[in-house]
């Protein structure tokens, strides 16, 4: 089969590898209809993850189940399945308690690589959810961001406590933020703050649901949040960068008492105990546990309730992803969808 290899920072091609195969009873392999470029494949691609060798790269996936292992009972071949970017059992306490992304047995899918023509999906009970019925291709880009963008702005917005009364600021204007948006303005947020300085992503923003556009960062950024709020700063914040920078707007754009959701991949961040001390929020993030929040995201899309799948803005065959990681090294697309 096809599937993208990173070779070296800038350098993914698109190549023959190993067809997969059942290796644990708990297996499924499937073939992908859509596969995608996140964010945080810029961090390898961009050299800020270093590289140990070539590595399979794609951790994102909607596509129709082919075989399954003899323990697998909730998804059968030939059903369209929709899964989280972490494998996970689905069945031990940390599942159980909500954060199957930190499953005791979870496999981050990255380590399989999602941008090719077929993959083996580990714990596929835990980890798959079979569609209501055969999707139309209208639907597949929504299913595919459920995979991970969806869930994980959902994810930001929940942790960051969005819902009815409450102002939200959305702190990164990517895939993931703009997801936010759309999750924020789902859980009943009247106000929704979006931190944008680019165009083509402030008016998606909008169409998701902001109600407010802030075009400064830092401090410049945090001050208009104030602006925007009484003095106070927002009770809810959505972290969905990553970075130092991010992680310090994000906290300072927070009022006392307020909670912000982090859920940008971080890297080299390091936050003030005293900042931290005085600014007073809950923080509360890591990687989003998707496949909790799966049933109801489907079940939005498949009623045509929400419509994620406008964030993909460039649609690439998955021979062509070198361009697709290009585009989005270079912020001209927002999101890449690759077709198998
Ligand atoms: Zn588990």
């Amino acid at each position: 089969m096809r599937g993208a290899v990173l070779y070296a920072p800038g350098d993914v091609r698109v190549e023959d590898r190993q067809d997969p195969a059942i290796i644990a009873p708990t297996d499924a392999i499937i073939r992908l209809s859509a596969t995608c470029i996140c964010g945080s494949d810029l961090w390898p691609y961009r050299g800020v993850e270093k590289l140990d060798g070539p590595a399979v790269m794609g951790h994102e996936y909607v596509g129709v189940v082919e075989e399954v292992g003899s323990e697998v009972t909730t998804v059968r071949p030939g059903q369209f399945v929709v899964g989280s970017f972490v494998a996970a059992d689905g069945t031990c306490e940390i599942c159980r308690s909500g954060y199957p992304s930190s499953c005791v047995h979870r496999v981050f899918m990255n380590e399989v690589g999602t941008q090719s023509e077929r993959a083996r999906i580990p714990l596929a009970d835990g980890t798959l959810m079979a569609t209501p019925g055969m999707p139309g291709a209208e639907l597949i880009p929504s299913l595919l961001a459920a995979s991970d963008v969806l869930g994980t702005g959902w994810f930001g917005a929940v942790a960051a406590q969005a819902g009815p009364g409450k102002t939200v600021a959305v702190v990164g204007d990517g895939a993931v933020g703009l997801m936010a948006v759309l999750a924020a303005k789902q859980l009943g947020t009247e106000r929704i703050i979006a931190m944008s300085r680019h165009e083509t992503r402030q008016k998606l923003a909008r169409e998701f649901g902001a109600t407010d556009i802030v075009t400064e960062r830092g401090d410049n950024g945090v001050a208009q949040i104030k602006d925007l709020t009484g003095g106070l700063g927002a009770h809810s914040v959505v972290e969905a960068v990553g970075t130092q920078e991010s992680m310090r707007q994000a906290i300072g754009s927070a009022r006392p008492g307020g909670h912000v959701g982090f859920v940008g991949v971080n890297h080299d961040v390091a936050l003030s105990g005293d900042e931290l001390f005085f600014a007073q929020v809950s923080l509360f993030g890591g990687p989003a546990p998707v496949r909790r929040f799966l049933p109801e995201l489907i079940e939005l899309i498949w009623e045509r309730k929400i419509d994620p799948g406008k964030v993909f803005d460039l649609t690439l065959p998955l021979d062509r992803a070198a361009e697709g990681y290009q585009a989005m090294d270079e912020r001209r697309a927002i999101k890449v969808l690759l077709q198998p």
